[in-house]
Parts: structure tokens; sequence; C-alpha cells
């Protein structure tokens, strides 16, 4: 049996202990942190994950220490789900975690909901001591929340959905065995007065998690600059020789950007993912094809149906209502602005959302644009869409009193709604 929970409504955020790479000094962080310079030796350093993050509580200092310690797995998935119905696209911000095991004791916890925000992670290396449960895959636990009955049913299925993650990380929670009872190791009391006689430590599938967190050096690969970024930004920029750099496995690697020129220095340019994407079986190609599916009211142009496509995606997150009208409105305005190869004075929104995942949001655009959805929701839920092309566009937004507005657009953001958290 899978048991899980949801942190309904909870914006849960753990902090994680790292140590500096250059000089080991001891630097408590936010999970989302992609970027800092450490305190002691100023030192720049990017976190990478390879695939995703292995974090685990620390057993209590008080729990006695001649027991094996066994570390119960628990995905840990932060995002938004967006299900996509003849009645129109509804997203729903998720924040889960739940326990990645089968037969598990009734009473182990079942989500880490309960666990103090105040503890830190820490990051499973080779080294750390103790017996690893072997997790069940991730996916199989979305699917069984998917379930009748279970915590993300709902009653109205939708057509197709997509999970458009933010964080998602695997979690270890200390247990041990004390005088024949299971101890909640965090907590240090048994949550099950006598254990099971048929609970065999020896028969549990453990595993070996390695260490997939790296620290790659802050330094522009090029030049031997200091790259600069928000906390939380994927991409950092070289300012000295005017390139982006993103972490792929321990390595940085050069991203492609383009910005259209500002007209004023206080114009904020805001980053967007440009993508080109064939969307099989449906043919979608060109403008007209949108324009034709959108049943939009404009008269298809004959250039039209030689134009191609693109979508363009905030490279940032974004309330999903709002980031949805924008990939909407932006698909129908295909801006065509002259572009250069220049990062500018002026303050660049940080990058947060990975191209990936604006990918992944091209089927949720569609299914806002076409019309009707009953002649065209079931197509597209078994569209694949095979990226062609990703770039990385700035666009100039003008500061109004309530809202940030391209005038050759014509498109507004709310000034409430991005909040200028940071500088590229
Ligand atoms: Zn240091
Ligand atoms: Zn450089």
């Amino acid at each position: 049996m899978l048991s899980f929970a949801i942190s309904a409504g909870k914006n849960i955020s753990f902090t994680v202990e790292h140590q500096c790479p250059q000089c080991g000094a001891p630097i408590t962080l936010g999970e989302e942190v992609l970027f800092f310079v450490c305190g002691f030796c100023r030192v720049r350093s990017c976190i990478a994950q390879k695939n995703f993050a292995r974090y685990y509580f620390p057993l209590s200092a008080d729990a006695p220490t001649d027991n094996d310690i066994i570390y119960l797995p628990y995905w840990r998935f932060k995002g938004v789900r967006y299900a996509c119905h003849f009645s129109g696209v509804e997203p729903r911000f998720l924040d889960i975690s739940a326990l990645a095991m089968e037969g598990a004791l009734p009473k182990i916890p079942f989500s880490l909901g309960f666990r103090s925000q105040a503890l830190s992670l820490k990051l499973v290396s080779n080294k750390t001591q103790g017996k690893f449960i072997r997790p069940l895959e991730f996916k199989t636990i979305l699917q069984a929340l998917d379930k009748p009955g279970r915590a993300l049913k709902k009653n109205n299925p939708p057509v197709f959905q997509e999970d458009i993650g933010e964080t998602r990380s695997l979690i270890y929670s200390p247990f041990y065995i004390h005088k024949d009872r299971f101890f909640d190791g965090i907590l240090n009391t048994p949550i099950q007065a006598v254990l099971p006689g048929d609970m065999d430590i020896k028969s549990l599938d453990l595993c070996r998690p390695e260490k997939e967190t790296v620290f790659v050096s802050g330094i522009c690969p090029d030049c031997g600059w200091n790259l600069e970024g928000h906390f939380n930004s994927l991409v950092l920029v070289c300012r000295n020789c005017q390139t982006l750099w993103r972490t792929r496995g321990n390595k940085l690697g050069k991203i492609k950007y383009k910005s259209a020129k500002p007209k004023q220095p206080d114009d904020v340019m805001i980053p967007f993912w440009k993508i080109k994407a064939d969307i099989p079986p449906i043919a979608m190609e060109t403008y007209a094809d949108l324009i034709r599916m959108g049943n939009l009211p404009k008269a298809i142009q004959p250039e039209w149906e030689h134009q191609a496509l693109y979508f363009w995606t905030p490279a940032f997150k974004l309330q999903p209502k709002v980031f949805l009208r924008l990939t909407t409105q932006f698909a129908i305005a295909q801006p065509d602005p002259p572009l250069e190869k220049k990062i500018r004075k002026n303050i660049h929104l940080p990058i947060t959302l990975p191209p990936g995942e604006a990918i992944q949001s091209i089927k949720i655009t569609l299914a806002s644009l076409v019309r009707p959805l009953k002649d065209h929701l079931p197509g597209l839920s078994k569209a694949r869409v095979v990226p062609r092309e990703t770039r990385l566009i700035f666009l100039p937004f003008e500061p109004r009193h309530h809202e940030y507005f391209n005038p050759d657009l014509n498109i507004a953001i709310n000034k409430n709604i991005l909040t200028l958290s940071g500088n590229l």
C-alpha cells in the first residue's frame, strides 16, 4: 500500500547545510538557492544537481548510537498541475511529500509535512552512515496519488494534464529500532509499541544513494571574470565578455541569447524562452495553423501560411494564470523585434524557469488557444512536443505606475505580480 499526503496550501521551504567547496566553511542555504558567494572566502559557487537532490534529516543527538539508522525515503514535489478540461485549463499549485515505499508500518508518517522547517537538511554523500530504503519511482507515487479516492484525484478527470515542476527531491528521514521498538529518529519517540514479527530489516530493499549535488566554480570559463546572478537564477552573467552560463553536470555551459534594444535606461529586461517545436501528429507549424485552430478573429494573410510559428514562455516562475495569459498573448503576437547580443546596464529579471519546463508548457498554451476544445483537446492530449530550437530572448518593458509595459507588443505585466526580486 502506498501512503501519501498533500500539504495543502502550505508553502514548505527547507534549508540545507552545505560546505563551501573552497574553504570548507559551513553555509546554510534555502533549498531553492543555486548560486552563492561564500561569506568567509568570497568565492562564488553554483549548486548543480545531476538528477535531483538527495537530502537527509540528521538523527536526533539524543538517539542511542549503537543502533542502525534506517532512512525512509520521501519524494518531495512542488509545482503546478495544469488540468486541461473541455471547460478550459485549470491550474493548481501542488506541494506534495509522500513516503516512497511499500508495506510501511501503519504509524510511519506518510508525509514530511509534520517535520519542523527549523530542521536543516543535509546532502546525502557516500559517507553518510545508515541503511537507506530504496525509493519507489517518483512517477509511481504521482500516479498513485491520482487513483480514485486518493489525494490528487478530482471528481472530474481532465482530458490531459501536465505537472510543471519547481522542486523535485528525495528526502530521507531517520528511524531506528531499539529494544524491539521502532523509533522516529528525529523526535526520538517510539512510533510502534512492539515491532511486528514480520518486520525484518534484512528483508528490506536497500540502496546506497550517491551524492548528486555538485558545486561548480562561479567564474566565467571564457575570460575568468566573476559571474553574477541572483541566488535562485539558473543563468549567470559575465559582464566582462557579455556571455551567459548555466550549469551542465559539473561544468558551465554557454547559453545563446539575444536582446531587443531597450528604449530607456530604466526599462526592465524580461527573459523569455522562444521555442520552435513540432507537435506531431498535429500540424502546428505556421502562424496560419495557429489562427485556424484557435478560430481567432483574424483574416488569414497568404504570407502567414509560410511564417514559422514560435512559442514564447516567460523564463521565470509566475502565477499560473498570468503565465498562461502571457504565453497565449505571445503566441498571437509572434514578436519579431530587431535583436542584439548585448547585456546592457538595465535590470535583467533572473531566469528561474528551465527551458525543459517551458517546452512542457506548450501543450497547455495550445489548450488555452484552440477552439472548439471538444474538437481539438483529444488530439492534443496524444500529441508530443518535439523542440527544434530554443533561444533565450530579453524584451524591454517600461515601468509604469502599476505595470511593466511593452508598447510594441501592447502587452502589460502587473507590478504586483512581477516583483523585481533581483538582477540577473
Ligand atoms: Zn568559502
Ligand atoms: Zn567572461
